[in-house]
């Protein structure tokens, strides 16, 4: 009898061993089906977050997009209205008869228009930039070449500001490995900008090369660039409110893609400048593009 009632105890204990097993087993399934829980719950905040993050960034560039075409626009206003006025008053006859006024109006609106030619461009050059369909065209130019091409042509405007020009251009330049009309319109740009903003002195262009890189920097002595404005100068329309800038007849692109197009060939750009002083443009690029990475043999 006792026996029988203690194997019966036996048994419940088994049982009951049985039973606390399944349920610490069924608890730490729970646990960790709580703590999987907690995980997804954080990932999902997170990617929320992420979503309102992108949302955010897309009403901005949205934003962004639709002032660029009214800027934009607005622009292309200016010189087109010019040539509509001038074309307007050649078509008077009293001013069609006048030889010296003729001359004068047409060479205006050869002015505005190649103005115009040059916004559009820039423009869509911007454009490509944005849709990522830009072509950087490498091939082998002589940069001795360019640089004396680029210095006759900033010759005459140099000469027409009475500014004296002093170029430093390393002997020898090695042929580059590049984009030879991208360079040029850097060049030109900053040259340009350079002349455009010096009222007296001189502008100095020294050009060499240091560790497979061309080196290019343009001094002037004009009037200078303050901090606050150097953090927006290579934003697209940016201009300095100053009477040189309204006189200088810009748009505010040339930095902006000068900038675009050091950095899409493999180079770097930046200003050391002080209000009054005068400005220092400086920027790399890469002698020759560095190599494309070798593609993966299949298996
Ligand atoms: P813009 O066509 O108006 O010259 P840029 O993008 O080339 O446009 O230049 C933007 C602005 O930066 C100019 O409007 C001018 O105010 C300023 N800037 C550019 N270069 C110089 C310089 N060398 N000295 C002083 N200001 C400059």
């Amino acid at each position: 009898m006792i026996r029988d009632h203690e194997r019966k105890v036996q048994e419940r204990t088994k049982d009951l061993d049985r039973k606390v097993q399944e349920l610490t087993e069924t608890k730490t399934a729970v646990l960790n089906m709580m703590e999987d829980m907690e995980e997804t719950n954080k990932n999902l905040v997170k990617t929320q977050q992420q979503l309102k993050e992108t949302l955010k960034e897309l009403k901005e560039s949205d934003i962004k997009k639709d002032e660029f075409i009214s800027i934009a626009a607005h622009e292309l206003k200016t010189p087109l209205t010019s040539i509509h006025g001038f074309s307007q008053l050649l078509l008077s006859p009293g001013i069609a008869a006048d030889e010296e006024k003729r001359g004068k109006f047409l060479r205006i609106m050869e002015k505005e228009s190649m103005r115009l030619a040059k916004l559009v461009n820039d423009i869509l050059d911007l454009s490509r930039i944005d849709l990522g369909t830009i072509k950087v065209n490498n091939e082998e130019i002589d940069t001795s070449q360019l640089m004396d091409d680029v210095e006759r042509e900033m010759d005459i405007p140099m000469k027409e500001r009475g500014l004296r020009s002093e170029y430093d251009i390393e002997k020898g330049l090695p042929r580059m490995v590049t984009d030879q009309e991208k360079l040029r319109e850097i060049l030109i740009n900053i040259i340009s900008n350079a002349i455009k903003y010096t009222p007296k002195g001189k502008i100095s262009v020294k050009v060499q090369t240091e560790d497979g890189n061309l080196q290019v920097m343009v001094k002037d002595t004009g009037i200078g660039i303050s901090e606050e404005q150097q953090k927006k100068l290579f934003h697209r329309f940016y201009q300095i409110d100053s009477s040189y800038t309204r006189k200088a007849g810009g748009a505010g692109l040339g930095l902006a893609l000068s900038k675009e197009f050091v950095e899409l060939m493999g180079g770097r750009i930046w200003i050391i400048s002080q209000e009054g002083k005068g400005s220092e443009f400086h920027f790399t690029l890469p002698i020759k593009p560095p190599l494309a990475r070798p593609a993966i043999k299949p298996v």
